[in-house]
């Protein structure tokens, strides 16, 4: 029976909900290694609701201090191509002074391991997460296109330094294979405890949507799958399967998802009216070619708002496939290239791409 801790929150309180998740799983800290990995996926102010909220760190970082640990290590690997973004991230999310001295940048050093050779005979992950005795993995409660949620798998696709996750996007091509990628990523190192940043949630269009969500929750669980599920419980979803990623997670032995295995430590209220990404509903059958068949017939491209665009060239750089230039002042998408992987629209600092 996995176990998943639900709890009242504010940013402002959120150290007693921090360690009722140590109190309740018991990580074994003392003179070992541990690694905090937030979910930082660009540097985005704290009130985006996009990146872990810096207090959430702070609190986990306050609690790992007095419990003896040999060392303790907080990174990430931010964006799909920037590598020397990684402290830039970190300062705009508020996240390196919530870190305190134990901020590294993970992405400097990394260390090759087998994957799945469908995609990629190795991948590179970073070696401080590889080392760690421990790995606490912090995601955020978020909405992500691609897989309906962006929450404890998808935050260790953070594993992996720089561009190889806008290279996984290319190679996976479709969604239903980038779901598979996840998993594939995730089984390199489960962390060992997850604690979510649920105070401020986002709906809509993540993971970088503008759809910000009063949520007022910290989660925790030592089991992935397990937590995702309940997430997608507390999104509206009557079926968290229809998510692919857990689908494939739980077929490969990484958890359970069913009510019935999940004993939940507090309440599990769904938020109401809870806004899904377009593709994320009950409308989609959990059978993969049903899936398929729809998304083939669902013209969902990113398309540019020149109100809010600023030309910078960040999602031009950043897009996978190549399937982004300017067109005269505006980024304009090749719906032919584009792999629909919405980097572009995770990685806009103004918000200016919307799927449509
Ligand atoms: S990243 Fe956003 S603001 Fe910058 S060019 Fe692209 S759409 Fe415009
Ligand atoms: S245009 Fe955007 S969604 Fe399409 S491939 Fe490029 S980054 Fe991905």
């Amino acid at each position: 029976m996995h176990r998943v801790m639900i709890q009242p929150a504010s940013y402002e309180n959120c150290q007693e909900a921090v360690n009722m998740a140590f109190d309740l799983f018991k990580p074994q800290v003392a003179g070992k290694k541990v690694l905090v990995k937030p979910n930082v996926l660009r540097g985005a102010k704290p009130e985006e609701g996009i990146a872990t909220h810096p207090a959430v760190l702070r609190a986990v970082v306050e609690r790992l201090e007095k419990m003896d640990p040999a060392e303790i290590i907080v990174g990430d690997n931010p964006g799909v191509f920037t590598y020397g973004a990684n402290e830039q991230a970190f300062r705009d999310t508020g996240l390196m002074e919530a870190a305190k001295d134990y901020y590294r940048n993970i992405g400097a050093e990394s260390k090759e391991v087998p994957f799945n050779p469908e995609y990629l005979p190795t991948v590179g992950v970073s070696k401080a997460i590889m080392e760690a005795d421990l790995v606490i993995s912090l995601p955020k409660f978020k909405t992500h296109g691609l897989t309906v949620l962006s929450g404890a798998i998808k935050n260790s696709f953070g594993i992996l330094p720089g561009a190889q996750k806008a290279n996984l996007h290319k190679l996976a091509g479709e969604p239903g294979r980038f779901n598979e990628v996840l998993v594939d990523v995730y089984r390199l190192r489960e962390p060992d405890l997850f604690i979510m940043d649920g105070v401020l949630g986002m709906e809509g269009n993540g993971p970088a949507s503008p759809d910000l969500r009063e949520v007022g929750l910290v989660l925790a669980a030592d089991n992935a799958v397990a937590l995702d599920a309940t997430v997608g419980r507390l999104m509206g979803l009557a079926d968290p399967m229809v998510m692919r990623f857990l689908a494939k997670a739980h077929a490969e032995g990484l958890g359970e998802y069913a009510e019935e295995a999940i004993e939940i430590i507090g309440e599990l209220n769904p938020v109401p009216d809870f806004k899904l990404p377009p593709l994320g509903g009950e409308g989609i059958s959990r059978a993969p070619g049903i899936q398929e068949f729809i998304e083939s017939r669902t013209e969902l491209r990113p398309a540019v708002d020149e109100e809010l665009c600023t030309s910078c060239g960040t999602c031009i750089e950043q897009c996978p496939a190549s399937a982004l230039a300017f067109d005269e002042e505006y980024p304009k998408v090749d719906p032919e290239k584009c792999i629909v992987c919405f980097c572009c629209q995770e990685m806009c600092p103004e918000k200016a791409i919307q799927l449509s």
